[in-house]
């Protein structure tokens, strides 16, 4: 059964310097062909997408549409998944897109909840990292996006060249003051296709050190924790009951459908992905959409591992055995040699990494992959 719909929103005004993630710079008429060609790819999953118990809207940044164009893919979506029963409604936002107007619109379509990328709070790692927005600005954001009443997640960024401690406590000491529900905190990854990854290369940036990096995440785990987070996935902290139920569809293995560019849907035991190219995205949903899919391996019995031990709270080992029909241990018995050592342990029937398992993970996943 298809839990989730992810939909994919290419387009930002500006390129920040670290993303490798599928977006771009576009011309209001591409943006407008591409939105049609989304609602061509929604209308060929109908069925399937229906009763969806979640939606989220990624990107890029969808927020960069034109308030009309998005009120429009809207209208058609809202004919397709009925957004009524709709248990959790996500769409990413920039700061400086959070208007009245924006958020009364989406407020008629039944989303519940708004994705922010904050990422520091520190104006010049701000700069460092090509986001548009000022600290003012995302305080003005956050206010309205409380007062209209909608769940909030901020993104944040640690490990990113230059940032230092007292950088670091300060993102912390915000997120205490303006309190959202959710944090995502991720660790820089320095991917090969970025400004960043240039900038090192040519040694006019230095990267950032991995113990440094390490001791980092603990003080973010200890400082979230003092706050009243729950943390519940790898980067993924929570108010109790707020962790993101869509997320939750991609960490236990369950059944999704993206549309958009380079999106990937699973269903059927098949896992499958859109061109990245959007020429080919918007011209293959003019013909038979299901033929511009990119076929990928998919191996279940791998990746509940793989996505499951991403959790705080691991995976249930007699769900792995009734999805897989043999025991984990059976398929895998090298993971016996994880207990023994103690990456993994056993609690309440699901199988975790320990607190010295989350930070020698690929321990694991190296005699498994
Ligand atoms: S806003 Fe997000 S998707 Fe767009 S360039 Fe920046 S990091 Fe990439």
């Amino acid at each position: 059964m298809i839990k989730g719909v992810y939909i994919h929103i290419p387009f930002c005004d500006k390129i920040c310097t670290y993303c490798d993630f599928a977006k771009m710079v576009a011309k209001d008429d591409l943006k407008i062909e591409y939105m049609q060609a989304l609602v061509r790819e929604l209308e060929y999953f109908s069925d399937l997408t229906a009763k969806s118990e979640t939606v989220y809207i990624g990107g890029g940044t969808p927020s960069s549409l034109q308030l009309d164009v998005l009120e429009a893919f809207l209208k058609e979506l809202s004919t397709i998944v009925n957004l009524d029963k709709i248990q959790e409604f996500t769409i990413e936002a920039n700061p400086t897109d959070i208007t009245d107007d924006f958020l009364k619109m989406l407020r008629k379509f039944n989303v519940s909840r708004i994705s922010m990328g904050v990422q520091s709070m520190d104006e010049s790692l701000l700069n460092f990292l090509g986001r548009t927005h000022t600290k003012a600005e995302v305080i003005e954001a956050i206010k309205k996006i409380k007062d209209n009443k909608f769940d909030l997640n901020l993104d944040f960024l640690y490990a990113i060249p230059g940032q230092t401690e007292e950088m670091l406590l300060n993102d912390l000491d915000f997120i205490k003051k303006f309190n959202p529900n959710h944090i995502s905190y991720y660790s820089l990854i320095i991917e090969d296709r970025t400004i960043i990854n240039y900038w090192i290369n040519s040694r006019k940036v230095s990267d950032f050190s991995d113990d440094l990096a390490r001791d980092f995440a603990d003080i973010i785990d200890r400082k979230l924790a003092d706050f009243g987070y729950k943390k519940y996935e790898v980067s993924n902290y929570a108010k109790e009951g707020h962790e993101s139920k869509h997320n939750l569809i991609y960490w236990n293995v369950e059944e999704y459908i993206g549309l958009g560019l380079n999106a990937s849907s699973q269903y059927n035991y098949i896992r499958m992905k859109n061109p990245k190219s959007i020429k080919e995205y918007i011209e293959g949903t003019k013909k038979h959409a299901l033929n511009m899919h990119e076929i990928e391996e998919y191996n279940p019995k791998l990746e509940i591992i793989l996505l499951g031990l991403r959790k705080v709270e691991g995976f249930n080992l007699d769900d792995y055995k009734k999805r897989i029909k043999k025991d984990v241990f059976e398929v895998y018995p090298i993971l016996k040699k994880h207990l023994d050592n103690g990456l993994l342990e056993i609690s309440s029937g699901n199988l975790k990494l320990t607190d010295k398992g989350m930070y020698l993970a690929n321990q694991v996943y190296l005699d498994i992959i």
